[in-house]
């Protein structure tokens, strides 16, 4: 018995990623395209406001900055209508808000997809980045949502404290499951903002080689029980913005056996067992101003952001929207989840092949893991065999 646990434990961390690969054509006609009016120069004016040492247990220079930041959020979702809510979250002796602005639902206003970022920095950086760039496409999205409001409700939401380990995220994904509320999950932006073009720019988890060795796509991460959001993103993202280059990844479980899939405001959702995407450039893998006082507004790809934030509008639109039976009323109303199915979502697990994905760093990741796999496999098995032949 002992050898299986030993077995099973040197096997996990490397079975734990899994690819999910989507078709990328073929989508048929939908209404997100109409949503697809975020810009570059919309995200850089959000970010400009709210770049700056903003420290939620920084010094006091910090601290206003924080709550200047705050304001400008809630100013900004007031403006579009939205009902602007607060809940103060309490680190350290210190208290700054989580900040939600409500889109409510015109046929189940009592389900909510959850559209957010973190608002804090750390205190030695302008945080543009990490993580004023979520919070931008955050504003950004709510902008252009608010002008038509949808079957379910949209939260759009500002983490507080998330530098501090996920405090403000935490209390939200507890509330939420003590509440029972009734949530299809949240979009999570942390990072959106940066890429790199030069050869090995791009670094990787340990264990994983470079499938690409350039830092021009953007990695949307679920875990199991996320899978038929992370297809609604695929899918609406393929549709609305086919320049944006996306890497789907599907982590087993809550992704514990792969840390760095769970150093942002998604995680506690994983925990409580909502659907969650984190949507990332993929923060110190590539950036390398990460926590650093030159993270600032001038180093980032503000089209990269703008192309990321439509894509995420766009998934908010189909995902709210898809009404297989065409009785007007939308499936998320109805008993079924995100994606358009009430049963456990089944992973996939080979490419829907167009014509020439291999090319894709999709298939070249999977290609990639799909060998690790195996050679782990194959080394672990050997072991076994060597400690069966030694006893
Ligand atoms: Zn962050």
């Amino acid at each position: 018995m002992r050898f299986c646990g030993r077995f099973r434990l040197l096997l996990l961390p490397q079975l734990a990623v899994v690819v999910v690969l989507f078709a990328q054509a073929g989508a048929a006609a939908s209404p997100v395209g109409a949503y697809s009016t975020i810009t570059p120069e919309g995200i850089g004016a959000h970010i400009a406001e709210i770049q700056g040492p903003r420290s939620g247990t920084g010094d006091e220079a910090n601290r206003a900055k924080l709550n200047e930041v705050a304001a400008y959020i809630q100013d900004s979702l007031a403006a579009d209508g939205l009902m602007v809510s607060e809940d103060p979250v309490t680190f350290a002796g210190r208290t700054f808000p989580n900040i939600v602005g409500t889109l409510t639902g015109t046929t189940c206003p009592e389900k909510t997809l959850i559209v957010g970022a973190h608002y804090d920095g750390v205190s030695a950086s302008p945080a543009a980045d990490d993580d004023a760039s979520g919070v931008a496409a955050v504003l950004e999205v709510a902008r252009v949502l608010s002008a038509q409001p949808l079957q379910a409700s949209v939260d759009f939401a500002a983490f507080s404290f998330e530098e501090a380990g996920l405090v403000g995220s935490r209390q939200m994904a507890a509330a939420a499951e003590l509440a029972d509320r009734e949530l299809l999950g949240l979009i999570n932006f942390d990072m959106i903002a940066y890429t790199c073009d030069e050869p090995g720019c791009q670094d990787y988890p340990e264990g994983i080689p470079p499938p690409r060795p350039t830092g021009d796509f953007v990695a949307v991460i679920g875990n199991t029980a996320s899978h038929s959001l992370l297809e609604s993103f695929t899918s609406a993202s393929a549709s609305a913005v086919p320049d944006l280059i996306e890497f789907p990844l599907e982590v087993a479980g809550n992704g514990e056996t792969l840390l760095d899939v769970r150093r942002a405001d998604h995680a506690p959702f994983w925990d409580h067992g909502y659907q969650a995407l984190f949507v990332t450039d993929t923060a110190d893998l590539r950036n390398p101003n990460y926590h650093l006082p030159t993270d600032e507004l001038g180093t980032l790809n503000l089209q990269f952001a703008a192309d990321t934030a439509n894509a995420a509008a766009a998934t908010v639109v189909e995902a709210l929207t898809a009404d297989a039976n065409g009785d007007g009323r939308a499936d998320v109303c109805g008993d079924v989840t995100v994606g358009g199915s009430a049963e456990s979502p089944q992973p996939e697990s080979s490419v829907e092949s167009g014509t020439d994905e291999s090319s894709t760093p999709d298939a070249v990741f999977l290609a990639i893991l799909a060998a690790a796999g195996v050679a782990v496999l194959a080394a672990a098995g050997a072991w076994f065999a060597v400690r069966r032949g030694s006893r």
